[in-house]
């Protein structure tokens, strides 16, 4: 049978069975990893082909794992060679932002947005806290709209507070496995309980399960929303846009970078100080946003500082 990896419990995983059934699922022992940089062979969101080894316990041997779209991964704490694999298969991030009480920098957006290209994972930015934002805030707010919808972002305006524009946030998650990320504050809690009612009820419920509480596990869990929509916990992650990226593959995870590639007088510009930049033209042009050139230019200053 198939089923979603929903949790992972030492060497034990919960399963979610097409069947709608909960299963435990263990790995055949013989199992091995193939990337041998990871330190775990499974994680939340992993597709899985497993046979029935208990019935009255609903105890399962998983045979297979699915092909991944995508997974995010965290440098292991204890072998600085490996990977620690998070969650895979992330059908949308919700990077949610505010731009009052405190506001997001395009900084922290733009470093995140480079992030989860570098994991392939779609991104719809949210602004949240609407509620507070005066006229030219409501200005600024639509001119950071209008920059990232050019490149690719969708983006949404809402008030968890007030309950304004949740759902089109939630029509937007239906039927995906989602993550809500951002910097701790911007109301993201607020926002997924406007959006799932049910949510506390059922984070509660497996907390008190596996008797620890939901956040002091290090290791992610999903929670089934209902029709088909999982949404991702992934506690210390909250922020991956501060993961580290190599210097030359910086412009590939800027798509509006992305498509000048080539067009610079050097195979290896770095779009700094070379002559003959297809990427500085283009900035001039007002092609591609002083902000985005900016905080790359930043990025790869931070890059310059790790070595
Ligand atoms: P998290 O750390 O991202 O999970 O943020 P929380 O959901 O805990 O919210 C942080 C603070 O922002 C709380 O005091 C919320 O009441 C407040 N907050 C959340 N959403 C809104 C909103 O839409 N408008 C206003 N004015 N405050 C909000
Ligand atoms: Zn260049």
């Amino acid at each position: 049978m198939k089923g979603l990896v929903l949790r992972s419990v030492g060497s034990s995983y919960d399963i979610l069975g097409e069947d709608a059934t909960r299963y435990k699922g263990r790995l055949k022992g013989k199992f091995k990893i193939e990337d041998k940089k990871l330190t775990n062979p499974i994680a939340v969101g992993d597709t899985v082909i497993f046979t029935l080894e208990n019935k009255a316990t609903n105890d399962v041997m998983i045979e297979q794992i699915g092909t991944r779209t995508n997974y995010i991964i965290r440098k292991s704490v204890h072998k600085s060679e490996h990977s620690h694999l998070i969650a895979c298969n992330i059908d949308e991030a919700f990077l949610v932002v505010t731009l009052a009480a405190p506001e997001t920098s395009t900084g922290f957006i733009d470093r995140f947005l480079a992030a989860a290209e570098s994991f392939r994972i779609p991104v719809s930015i949210v602004f949240n806290k609407s509620d507070l934002y005066d006229e030219n805030l409501l200005k600024y707010k639509e001119d950071l709209s209008k920059l990232y919808e050019g490149i690719g972002y969708k983006t949404f305006l809402v008030s968890a507070e007030k309950a304004e524009g949740i759902a089109q946030l939630k029509t937007a998650a239906s039927g995906k496995k989602v993550l809500f990320s951002g910097h701790s504050g911007v109301g993201k809690s607020t926002l997924m309980n406007k959006i799932f009612p049910g949510l506390n009820q059922k984070t509660l419920e497996i907390s008190g399960f596996s008797q620890k509480g939901v956040h002091s596990t290090t290791f992610a869990e999903m929670f089934d929303m209902g029709n088909n929509t999982f949404l991702i916990d992934t506690p210390g992650i909250k922020e991956f846009g501060l993961m580290e990226i190599e210097k030359e593959e910086l412009k590939y995870y800027f798509p509006e970078m992305r498509e000048l590639i080539g067009s610079c007088k050097y195979h290896n510009c770095l779009h700094r100080n070379e002559p003959s930049c297809a990427i500085r033209q283009a900035v001039e042009n007002n092609m591609i946003a002083a902000s985005r050139y900016k905080n790359y230019l930043s990025m790869l200053e931070n890059e310059d500082n790790r070595r």
